[in-house]
């Protein structure tokens, strides 16, 4: 397994008292890896060694970069199952889902590797004689990356891919977290034929080492996901010093259920959102918007979902919802519950910690009915399995309830009634719409990100995700022989 920092194709140990503990969620007993953290001086011989060898990589024709790409969905492949092992082991979700991200990523990776061969401008008409003009994508020079827990291998996989197919050097400071996946991500690429330089890993705390690398005036660009708290600072920092930036952040996604709603598959739909990664997604269904003459049926049907599902260890394989990823997010979870408790919401299941599963962090799918639009549970983001369900009588209440937050990701809509459904999508404030599926879900070729206080800059994946690492350039060749007479000066 690749443990700490990696520069200039070596892995190596950072000289830092500061040391990184990488402990399983799902029994504390298991240190995975124990190395020391990265430091700002390491950042800077990263951003050196990035600067160096990203020469070389702009220079290597486009289609080309694309095959080191192709080459890194054949490594993923042949290592998929361990890459999805060692993703349980240091965040706990559970196999299949670990399985699923894996092969999320290599569709990311398959995308951007085409997308070499794509990398155009376009050819327009000039008003002067005699000149053509035509644009160009060129890559921006060193990117940084710095990416959440949450998703530890499909997050770095899709600003990386991009990243590097346009011609980047990318220096990625993954969450502390979650070191050992990403590293695998590195290792894949190093095995792929990554010339060394060209992806530089530090492990070390955002607010030293990722803030360094928002603040160093040759990395180019940030993009960064995770929470809003972070990502604000951290955008108003990058643009000071006029840095690109996208920051993917924080959800509360609605599921609104109207009458005619199938309620089995929407139970199922909502079970997937709510406690799928433990809700630990920023796509998660947080709450059930859900019409009062079908609330009972849903309500009991997504209450009795919750209980059946079996809650342990990802690396078993009959679990279906892991723990949550540390103490400090199990006490936020907790705290949530409490806080609904205190605001009147009705708890109809869950609400506590797992008996016999002491040591990992563990929490029950939880779902809360009766919550009002103003509480804090219907309103923050939770990040953990915890649903709020609450009546409406139409869908002008749905969708403005769905609205009634500062968040705008993703939401959903269950109905049959197709004007019901395009108005959703027009009026809903959300970068992801679905209609008749759970709120989760992005894929490759499919821009992803959120409006309001989700999202800032560029959308990810896609072909905005790879336009995010370039720069344009608008070219006039005037062939007259003598100077164009501009009319504008
Ligand atoms: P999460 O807990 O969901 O991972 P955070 O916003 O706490 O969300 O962290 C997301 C990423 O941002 C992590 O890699 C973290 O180390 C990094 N980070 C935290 N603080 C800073 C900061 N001040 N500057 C830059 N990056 C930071």
């Amino acid at each position: 397994m690749p443990s700490g920092s990696y520069i200039d194709g070596a892995w190596f140990t950072p000289a830092s008292e500061r040391r990184i503990a990488n402990v399983n969620p799902a029994d504390t007993r298991d240190v995975i890896d124990e190395f020391p953290a990265a430091t700002a001086a390491d950042l800077e011989r990263a951003v050196q060694g990035a600067v160096a060898a990203q020469r070389g990589w702009a220079a290597t024709p486009a289609p080309a970069r694309g095959r080191v790409l192709a080459r890194a969905v054949e490594v993923a492949r042949r290592r998929k199952e361990e890459i999805a092992r060692t993703m349980t082991r240091e965040q706990g979700k559970v196999l299949r889902e670990a399985r699923g991200e894996v092969d999320k990523g290599i569709a990311v990776l398959e995308f951007y590797a085409g997308e070499g061969f794509r990398m155009g401008g376009r050819t327009l008409p000039c008003e002067l004689p005699d000149v053509f003009t035509y644009t160009i994508r060129r890559p921006l020079g060193v990117v940084g990356l710095i990416t959440p827990w949450n998703f530890p291998w499909a997050i770095p996989v899709w600003k990386t891919a991009p990243a590097l197919v346009a011609g980047n050097a990318v220096i990625i400071k993954p969450a502390e977290l979650t070191p050992a996946t990403c590293g695998l991500m590195v290792e894949v690429f190093e095995e792929a034929g990554l010339p060394p330089g060209v992806l530089q890993m530090l492990v070390g705390p955002g607010r030293e080492v990722g803030s360094a690398l928002v603040d160093h005036a040759a990395v180019r660009a940030i993009s960064f996901t995770g929470s809003n708290q972070i990502g604000i600072n951290l955008y108003s920092q990058a643009a000071r010093r006029g840095a690109k930036v996208t920051c993917e952040m924080g959800g509360k996604n609605a599921v609104i259920v109207l009458a005619d709603a199938d309620v089995d598959a929407v139970a199922a739909a909502v079970i997937n959102g709510a406690f799928g990664s433990t809700g630990q997604r920023c796509t998660a269904t947080s709450r059930l918007l859900v019409h009062q003459d079908v609330a009972g049926a849903l309500t009991e049907a997504v209450v009795e979902g919750a209980r059946r599902l079996k809650v342990g260890p990802g690396l078993d394989e009959a679990s279906q919802m892991g723990p949550a990823v540390d103490e400090k997010q199990l006490r936020q979870d907790l705290s949530y519950i409490d806080i609904g408790k205190q605001e009147g919401a009705r708890l109809l299941t869950g609400g506590g910690r797992p008996a016999g599963l002491d040591h990992g962090f563990f929490v029950e799918p939880t779902v809360f009915g009766d919550v009002r639009p103003g509480s804090r549970l219907f309103q923050e983001e939770v990040f953990g399995p915890v649903l709020a369900v609450t009546t409406i009588k139409d869908l002008d209440e749905g969708i403005r309830l769905a609205n009634a937050v500062e968040f705008g990701l993703t939401s959903s809509l269950f109905s049959r009634d197709v004007r019901a459904c395009m108005r959703f999508v027009e009026e809903v404030e959300t970068g992801m719409v679905h209609v008749n599926e759970a709120t989760v879900g992005g894929e490759a070729q499919l821009p992803f990100g959120g409006m309001k206080s989700t999202g800032v800059g560029e959308r990810e994946m896609g072909e905005e995700g790879l336009r995010f690492f370039t720069e344009q350039k608008t070219v006039f060749i005037n062939s007259s022989g003598g100077a164009a007479r501009a009319f504008i000066r």
